[in-house]
């Protein structure tokens, strides 16, 4: 390994606060679907960023518009309007079908804004009781406390949050088992559309109906957080729209911004109303330069097409694993949609990861078992090809 690589990974274990286990490579730059390390050495990017750099690397339309942005304006703060800001609620607001945004900084603080929304609209009907979620069992929102409260691992809870603070937690897809969770201090339900974390598992249409007619009855509000399957990554521009249900709060992030840091939540018509001015606040949320990056991120989808392109693709990807899982007894189940799909293997899958990195394939890992597949939406037949075949090689030497 060259010297520069690994002293800036030693420099990076004296200085950076140790919460991760991270893999020994630095990247140096990126070229559409591709990554470079410092030795030069490519490697074909099945991961994103985790499913953030959507448009792949250099995009230069991309990189014009924010550095367009740069020498324009990067920061004013909420105090006063900015047009990148409002350019970019629009957008979001005709092509999702909901009201109002809120522009965060990351996924997490999208879903404390939605968390909020759901608790106040409770509130403001009844002020008299303490306020619950209903989350899914193998659930991630985020790593907050407010969002962990809804986040179904304990592994990721334990030490962080009380138990009473903590969300009621139903198993996904189980409609039963929520019904029987309802009580009259649920304020919200809260669920991916397809989970992430917890093993790219797609919601079932029975499942979102049922959430939908239950929020309805009770007049509570359903939370949808995209934050990864959102921006196109399902073969649609949101997963929910394929499943024909509406959330009152939709949570994006991720490739939202395609890289530069930006989240949002989104609220319906009558989720609209439970936040007034002075409920929250944020001082980066929506920057200019943030705004900038959202609305190139929209125009590029429009203009390349990219979520008719993920169609294609997706169903080649989806072909190519099913294919491998036919040809090989190690693989228990493939799931997902679009390019955002699950190989469950028998065993840990971080062994795979390792030696699809040594061999220049970026794989990310979704639990311990399940090998997740979330490139760039750019992505070619000719990738999915390449990266196939290098994990066969891995998979045939288990
Ligand atoms: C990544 C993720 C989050 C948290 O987003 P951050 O930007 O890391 O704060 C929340 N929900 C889901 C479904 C995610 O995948």
């Amino acid at each position: 390994m060259n010297n520069t690589m690994q002293t800036v990974m030693d420099r990076g274990e004296e200085s950076l606060l140790k919460t991760y286990n991270r893999f020994p490579v630095v990247f140096e730059r990126g070229e559409g679907v591709y990554l470079y390390d410092s030795n030069e050495k490519k490697y074909l990017d099945f991961g994103a960023g985790i499913a953030v750099f959507a448009l792949g690397y250099g995009n230069e339309s991309y990189n014009q518009a924010l550095k367009d942005q740069i020498d324009r304006i990067i920061h004013t703060s909420n105090l006063y309007y900015n047009r990148p800001a409002v350019d970019a609620a629009e957008t979001i607001v005709k092509s999702t079908g909901m009201a109002k945004v809120f522009f965060t900084n990351s996924g997490t603080e999208a879903i404390e804004g939605a968390l909020k929304v759901a608790r106040k609209y409770a509130w403001l009907k009844d002020p008299s009781k303490d306020y619950e979620f209903i989350a899914m069992n193998h659930s991630f929102h985020g790593r907050s406390q407010g969002a962990l409260s809804v986040t179904g691992n304990a592994h990721y809870q334990d030490g962080f949050v009380p138990v009473p603070l903590r969300a009621v937690f139903a198993d996904f897809n189980n409609l039963d088992d929520v019904k029987a969770k309802i009580t009259d201090k649920t304020c919200g339900i809260i669920c991916e559309v397809v989970q992430g974390e917890g093993g790219i598992y797609p919601a079932d249409k029975e499942f979102l109906e049922g959430l939908r007619k239950i929020c309805d009855d009770k007049d509570i509000l359903l939370i949808f957080d995209e934050i990864q399957c959102g921006m196109g990554r399902c073969g649609s521009m949101y997963a929910h729209e394929l499943y024909g249900v509406k959330p009152d709060v939709l949570t994006l992030a991720k490739a939202l911004g395609c890289g530069i840091p930006v989240g949002a939540f989104v609220t319906n018509e009558k989720a609209s109303h439970a936040l007034v001015p002075g409920d929250h606040g944020t001082t980066y949320g929506g920057n200019p330069l943030a705004c900038a990056a959202v609305n190139e991120v929209y125009s590029l989808f429009e203009k390349e097409r990219i979520v008719d392109h993920v169609k294609e693709v997706g169903q080649v990807l989806f072909d190519r694993l099913e294919s491998l899982k036919d040809r090989y007894s190690c693989i228990k189940d493939h799931r997902g949609l679009g390019l955002m799909q699950g190989l469950e293997l028998d065993r840990p899958v971080a062994g795979i990861v390792k030696a699809a990195l040594e061999k220049g394939l970026i794989l990310i890992s979704a639990g311990a078992n399940t090998i997740r597949f979330v490139p760039p939406l750019i992505i070619q037949e000719e990738h999915i090809e390449e990266m196939i075949k290098i994990l066969e090689e891995i998979i045939a030497d288990l």
